[in-house]
């Protein structure tokens, strides 16, 4: 076992309790804990001597306790801690309130280091309530970058920094390095031990830099050449035979009502070209919300049916899974396809019963959430599945879908806007489609932009809606998507929005609640159960209730432009005109800007470079969503340069190396192996 692997409890210093907690970080081994990176970095090196001090900087002295600490308790059981520090120019008194327990560790003479606003005072420099470290504990002395990391209730900064500590002096001498010599001199990378030890704790910052390079560089080339070397096995595996009929699909084009758009077409035949080969598709069709994906889906399945196979679609929410049941239903039963549909509330009896149809090919056509792809799910002859609004999926649950068939063909379809680099990544070698053309006569959603101040106006609006028999979104970020909306409280908006809708039917709809519970006031809102349905953006994901004409969107400055098209996408489905307004509170150039990109152009595509361009950072539209293998430390946005390079090394390797073998690197095979098994586990 390598030393890496080991479990985190046997290092010297981590007892039950703590290896406990470090768990809940997700910090099981010694690898694990090496590359939990410091969330930032405290730089105290501009450290002054007492003497220099000038009042009103923030600033980091170093000195030693000067007599033992006082202590004074107030009536109030407040409670006040003197004391003072002194080096070898002067006196610097510190105050501690509320904090007795400060006493027992500040013995006379001890070392400290602390950091805070000088206060000149008629006695003297003072700080008060200063950060404070006992330097023997924590520090070498001349390492005074200080690592703060992510942690989580009851263990402290200094109880983590203490076990990087023991790991970095004690175990990094003995670590590997996975990434080759001679590709690490090629990228001019450092190795791994030096990239660990100034990470967690730089001498300066340009060893800083240099660490973070290959860590990031690191992160970027271990990821894409896992999804790389999977595709690689995938389509190594030939598939039984390639769907070569297009028998249905003519008729299915003649019985809809409507002509496939220019976009739909070449979508559709680069799709049925794909299925007449050998080796299996891997294809992304984005297409903007209400650009007629789902029907594309359709042929492709249908296209299944007639060559004898089976094929499947799944949705990420049990509402979205009933709804394509029904429209796959409606379109493919007068072929007489069989269609089932297979979610979480499936009843016991009613599932054993399609399990077995899928089993033993009864079934054609499986709908369905992750239900598909728990055990005891296993189809006879699957030939292709399809992930709606993938961005709700992760990788490793798509990986566990395709090993469902053999080797089936894939197609993902999303409508948010992937820019190749980024769908690179998270979906690895896979080709594009792009429906970049909505069908004929929408009506083009009105957006309009209301101040804060002005809101009650279009909370009118929404109540002459709703007596028209209208229904309404209002989105909010509530409790759990923020800790600091420093604005008004989410909580508190929400009562108010209860309380202005009171004469209407009101739902709530928020993140915490079970998903059961969303689902059904999701149901009721279709249903019209519900006039008005205050929400955050778990909405987001495209049901349809046609009937909804109007999307409000509370704090509009806090979303990202991609999310806020999203979201105004869940309006305008009907055949009545549509409205999204944006409240927006903040008046500065930027939030302004912003508002007046989402009022005039309504094209997803556009919307998503300027957001990109906007944002430049990993907030576009939440990366996170994408279910992208958790990124530790690289910024697919910030460090687009180095993912460049980690790609052409790939390449480069590839060159030499088609199925990716790596018989010349052993280390990185065996890392590399490790990573796979930890997708496809999962
Ligand atoms: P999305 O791409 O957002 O998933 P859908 O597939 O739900 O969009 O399609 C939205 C609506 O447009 C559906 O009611 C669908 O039947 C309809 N539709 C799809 N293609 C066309 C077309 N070419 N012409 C007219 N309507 C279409
Ligand atoms: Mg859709």
């Amino acid at each position: 076992m390598e030393c890496l692997d080991q479990g985190i409890q046997f290092i010297k210093g981590v007892g039950p309790k703590t290896a406990e907690k470090l768990s809940s970080l997700g910090i099981t081994t010694v690898r694990d804990m090496f590359y939990h990176f410091p969330r930032e970095y405290d730089d105290r090196r501009k450290s002054k001597q007492i003497s220099q001090l000038i009042n009103g900087e923030k600033i980091t002295v170093f000195g030693n306790l000067a007599g033992s600490p006082k202590l004074l308790r107030l009536r109030s059981k407040k409670t006040i801690l003197s004391a003072s520090i002194k080096d070898s120019t002067g006196m610097l008194n510190i105050t501690f309130f509320n904090r007795p327990y400060l006493k027992e560790q500040l013995l006379a003479g001890s070392r400290v280091m602390v950091n805070g606003v000088v206060k000149k005072t008629v006695n003297g420099f003072e700080m008060i309530n200063p950060i404070l470290e006992l330097v023997d504990d924590v520090y070498d002395g001349n390492n005074v970058i200080v690592p703060i990391y992510p942690s989580t209730f009851g263990l402290k900064q200094n109880q983590i920094v203490k076990i990087q500590r023991y790991l970095i002096n004690n175990i990094l001498c003995s670590i590997k390095d996975y990434i080759p010599k001679e590709i690490r001199a090629k990228n001019k990378l450092c190795d791994l031990a030096f990239a660990l030890e100034n990470i967690h704790f730089p001498k300066s910052s340009k060893e800083y830099k240099v660490a973070k390079y290959r860590l990031v560089f690191e992160e970027f080339f271990l990821l894409q050449i896992s999804l790389i070397k999977l595709k690689r096995d995938i389509s190594n595996n030939k598939i039984s035979s390639p769907l070569i009929s297009d028998e249905g699909l003519k008729e299915l084009r003649e019985s809809l009502s409507f002509n496939l758009t220019k976009a739909q077409d070449v979508t559709l035949n680069e799709i049925v070209a794909d299925m007449k080969k050998s080796t299996p598709m891997n294809r992304l069709v984005q297409g903007d919300v209400g650009s007629g994906k789902t029907i594309i889906a359709i042929f492709a399945m249908l296209k299944c049916y007639f060559n004898n196979h089976q094929a499947s679609m799944m949705a990420p929410t049990e509402i979205l899974a009933e709804q394509h049941y029904e429209t796959v239903s409606k379109f493919l039963e007068p072929f007489g396809v069989n269609v089932v549909l297979l979610t979480g509330s499936t009843k016991r009896s009613i599932r054993k019963k399609h399990i077995e149809g899928i089993a033993n090919g009864s079934v054609d056509i499986v709908i369905g959430t992750h239900a598909i792809i728990q055990d005891g799910v296993n189809f006879n002859k699957l030939a292709l599945v399809i992930t709606d609004e993938q961005h709700r999926f992760g990788v490793r649950q798509r990986a566990s879908f395709e090993t469902k068939g053999n080797s089936p063909h894939v197609i993902v379809m999303t409508a948010t806007p992937i820019p190749r680099t980024l769908a690179l990544v998270l979906y690895g070698d896979l080709d594009i489609s792009i429906i970049d053309e909505l069908p004929p006569g929408r009506k083009p959603i009105l957006t309009t932009h209301t101040p804060f101040s002005e809101r009650q106006t279009s909370y009118d609006f929404i109540k002459k809606q709703v007596q028209l028999g209208r229904q309404a979104y209002v989105v909010c970020p509530l409790v759990e998507e923020s800790e600091k909306i420093d604005v008004v409280s989410a909580v508190e908006l929400a009562d108010e929005l209860l309380c202005t809708f009171k004469d209407y039917r009101v739902g709530l709809l928020h993140g915490k609640m079970k998903s059961k519970e969303k689902e059904e006031i999701m149901r009721e809102f279709k249903n019209h159960k519900i006039d008005v349905l205050v929400s955050t953006t778990v909405i987001e994901v495209g049901v349809d209730v046609s009937n909804a004409t109007v999307m409000l969107i509370e704090n509009a400055e806090r979303f990202g432009l991609a999310q806020l098209h999203q979201l105004r996408g869940r309006v305008g489905r009907g055949s009545s005109k549509s409205y999204c307004i944006l409240i927006c509170q903040n008046k500065t150039a930027v939030a302004k800007e912003r508002m007046s990109i989402m009022t005039e152009v309504n094209d997803g595509f556009v919307i998503a470079e300027k957001d990109l361009e906007m944002r430049g950072t990993g907030e576009f539209f939440g990366v996170r969503q994408h279910g992208l293998p958790e990124l530790k430390i690289a910024n697919i946005f910030e460090h687009r340069k180095i993912m460049k390079k980690a790609e052409e090394q790939i390449k480069d390797l590839v060159r030499e190396d088609e199925y990716l073998k790596l018989d010349k690197y052993p280390e990185l095979r065996e890392k590399l192996n490790a990573n796979l098994h930890k997708f496809l586990s999962c």
